[in-house]
């Protein structure tokens, strides 16, 4: 066990970083922050080591330093996981972000686990672009394909909706002729993720399901709890925690569903960190999924994960500062405002949250959407 007072470290410096630190310094411990982001959000709040991902030298001073290192961002490259787990305490490991890092590994690994992964084929050059496109229109009858690239894709960058055949090998192009993976557009019913945290012992705390909504790729709002009955809530929960088992996972991390309109549940993908989805926790659970993270890292007891409030989180992208600084919904009981102290709100870009609590919940939603948006 890590006691308060020791310093914890983290590779990468986003808004998922500064949540980190922000839970760890509440618990008494010293953060130190790995960004080679001179304005990282995470660099703000806790010490900042600015340096490059490959910069070996720092890395070990970083890690030298650090009781115990964890990840906000799992695109951090494998010879810089390697090289601080070599002296130290990583957690997750590397194998299980390099799983997170390639969309092919993980939907593999779905299906060996039998956790459903959307119908897919490996795309490689014009011929496999083509091919993937017959292959799945003929066994999953698929009208409509989406190709991503392997690696390096989040918030629905690095994707094409293709129709055709042809549309595929030119998406491919598009895309810049990388490893890729073509999938059949599921008709959506539902999007669910389950966060969870999972200690060296193997203890587990597993938050009920979020329901999402994405604009454009991008999360728009996590409401929980979801529209599911236990069952479905249950059997989502299960396919998380048997792939946190398979891959021996410490940390905190998430598994994104498809549920379908004939009710059918799909995996989409895992993220090897907390997750967009589990912002929420920071005010309607008894422990949010950052101090789980902490407590997993550190090897305390985990928290509750449980929700003693319904609540919808709501993302606040920089569009909404298209006037200027918004004015804030915060006269009503039941709204709580994170803003992660990003200089520039580019549209599009992730700049806070806002979680709104209590039985009443979607009026404030309502409100909130009028007034931001
Ligand atoms: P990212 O890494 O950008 O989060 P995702 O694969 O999760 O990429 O895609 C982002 C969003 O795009 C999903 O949450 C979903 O709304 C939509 N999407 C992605 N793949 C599919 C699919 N096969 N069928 C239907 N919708 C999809
Ligand atoms: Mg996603």
């Amino acid at each position: 066990m890590i006691a308060p007072g020791a310093t914890l470290g983290v590779l990468g410096g986003g808004q998922l970083g500064r949540m980190f630190a922000q839970a760890a310094q509440r618990m008494g411990y010293a953060v130190v922050v790995y960004d080679p982001d001179p304005h990282s959000p995470a660099g703000r709040v806790a010490e900042h080591v600015c340096a490059a991902y490959d910069d070996m030298g720092a890395l070990s001073d970083f890690a030298a330093r650090c009781a115990a290192v964890t990840l906000e961002f799992e695109n951090i490259p494998l010879s810089a996981l390697h090289h601080v787990a070599e002296q130290g305490v990583l957690a997750p490991h590397a194998q299980a972000v390099a799983v997170a890092q390639d969309r092919a590994a993980e939907k593999r690994l779905f299906a060996a686990l039998g956790l459903n992964p959307v119908p897919w084929r490996t795309v490689e050059d014009d011929a496999s672009a083509a091919q993937a496109w017959s292959e799945l229109a003929s066994s999953a009858a698929m009208e409509v394909g989406i190709l991503k690239t392997n690696r390096l894709g989040y918030d629905g960058k690095g994707q094409r909706t293709v129709r055709s055949a042809q549309e595929c090998v030119e998406a491919w192009r598009e895309l810049g002729e990388v490893s890729c993976v073509l999938e059949a557009r599921i008709a959506l019913q539902q999007e669910l993720s389950v966060v969870l945290a999972r200690n060296a012992r193997g203890d587990f705390a597993l938050y009920e399901p979020g329901e999402n909504v994405h604009r454009a790729g991008v999360l728009h709002t996590t409401t929980v709890p979801a529209n599911v009955d236990s069952r479905l809530a249950l059997s989502v929960q299960g396919m998380a925690r048997a792939l946190a088992e398979s891959l021996d996972y410490v940390g905190v991390m998430a598994l994104e569903l498809f549920v379908d309109t004939q009710g059918r549940v799909w995996s989409n993908e895992m993220a090897p960190r907390p997750h967009n989805s589990g912002h929420h926790t920071l005010d309607a659970c008894w422990c949010s999924q950052f101090e789980q993270q902490v407590r997993a890292l550190a090897g305390l007891p985990l928290g509750d994960p449980s929700c003693h409030s319904p609540v919808v989180m709501l993302n606040l992208l920089g569009d909404v500062w298209e006037h200027g600084e918004p004015a804030w919904p915060l006269q009503l009981p039941g709204v709580a405002l994170h803003l992660y102290g990003k200089a520039q709100a580019r549209p599009g870009r992730k700049m806070g949250h806002i979680n709104l609590l209590g039985a009443s919940h979607q009026a404030l939603l309502q409100h909130c959407e009028q007034v931001l948006f």
